[in-house]
């Protein structure tokens, strides 16, 4: 259930109405809103009497929460979060400016990623994508150069001040990951990792959540809950397509996530249209179609000789067409009042 405090709610009244929640046996969560605090009760509340809650000083009314995930429910909290992605080139996510993230799908050589870090920066993009640890298919095909490659996008991040995602595959790789990345990205066929949740919810590196091949949004959101709830708010959700019987695109990209996410969520939710379609041709549509259907951002592959990428070639764009779109995108997110 969810407390919601009175206006002029003093610090002496929320405190006591957070001890008034242990003592329930539930945890408290303090959510300070721009006109109100509210407090959610978390843990099963079934047998709990809230008019017990409803009667202490400072306390407005008292709500049961209807959606199984609770931090990351719009019940919860009717202000957008805006999750800062880091870098120096105030890269965000969930507010006004749409976060533009480009970037290889890995991170092959040195060479190869700050010169694609550079050029996806003069296309626009304030973070950059590319993975040192990759979740592949097969256990002969190449599976990242590790920590040298977490080396590598830090030196891209001092070069350019690009904001640096990158995916953490494994519990044991958190704190290594952390050091050098500045948002966490969980894949897809991670995202029903629960310790891989749990380890990611213990630390504040802003995460981006990618939504399982065949998870349902219920899944998904409360995929998110697991972060939330072991600490981190600074979730963003991302769609990448999901599998069906679909064969002429890699996954289907359902784009009707976007408004329904922010139906029920505050949490910034951005798309991937390249394991969204799994080819380069369908990118840029996509791109647009996420725009004008209100995503928080982008995260793209982006190459700059995808006939030759170890990775994903077939579904990454140059950094010449994200330069070439960028002005067709701005247009869009103008008309949708947003900017990029
Ligand atoms: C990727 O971003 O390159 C990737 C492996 O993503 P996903 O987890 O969505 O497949
Ligand atoms: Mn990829």
């Amino acid at each position: 259930m969810i407390v919601v405090m009175e206006q002029n709610a003093t610090p002496a009244q929320i405190a006591h109405v957070s001890k008034a929640i242990r003592e329930f046996g539930l945890k408290e969560h303090v959510i300070v809103g721009t006109e109100r605090t509210v407090i959610a009760a978390l843990g099963d509340d079934r047998a709990k009497n809230k008019e017990n809650l409803e009667v202490l000083p400072g306390v407005e009314k008292v709500m049961p929460v209807l959606a199984k995930y609770k931090m990351a429910s719009k019940e919860m909290k009717k202000d957008r979060t805006v999750v800062n992605l880091g870098g120096t080139l105030g890269a965000s996510a969930g507010g006004k400016k749409i976060a533009l993230i480009a970037g290889p799908c890995s991170v092959e050589s040195r060479e190869q990623l700050l010169h694609c870090a550079q050029a996806v920066k003069e296309a626009g993009a304030t973070a950059l994508r590319g993975g040192a640890f990759k979740p592949r298919t097969s256990p002969y095909d190449f599976q990242g150069l590790g920590e040298e490659g977490l080396k590598i996008l830090a030196e891209a991040r001092d070069k350019t001040g690009l904001a640096v995602v990158t995916e953490v595959m494994a519990v044991d790789q958190v704190e290594l990951v952390c050091k050098y990345a500045d948002v966490l990205q969980v894949g897809a066929r991670n995202m029903q990792n629960y310790n891989l949740l749990m380890a990611v919810g213990k630390t504040r590196t802003p995460v981006l959540l990618k939504r399982g091949l065949s998870a349902t949004l219920e899944e998904f959101m409360l995929a998110a809950e697991y972060i939330i709830a072991n600490g981190n708010p600074n979730v963003i959700l991302c769609e990448r397509g999901i599998r069906t019987f679909e064969t002429y695109c890699r996954n289907t990209l359902p784009l009707a996530i976007v408004p329904e996410v922010h139906r029920i969520s505050h949490l910034p939710i951005v798309i991937d249209p390249s394991q969204g379609t799994g080819h380069a041709h369908l990118v840029p549509d996509m791109c647009k179609a996420a725009i004008a259907a209100g995503a928080d951002g982008l995260i793209i592959e982006a190459h700059d000789d995808p006939e030759h990428a170890l990775t994903d070639g077939a579904q990454s764009i140059t950094p010449k067409t994200l330069k070439d779109i960028m002005p067709t995108l701005r247009k869009i997110a103008a008309a949708v009042d947003r900017e990029i």
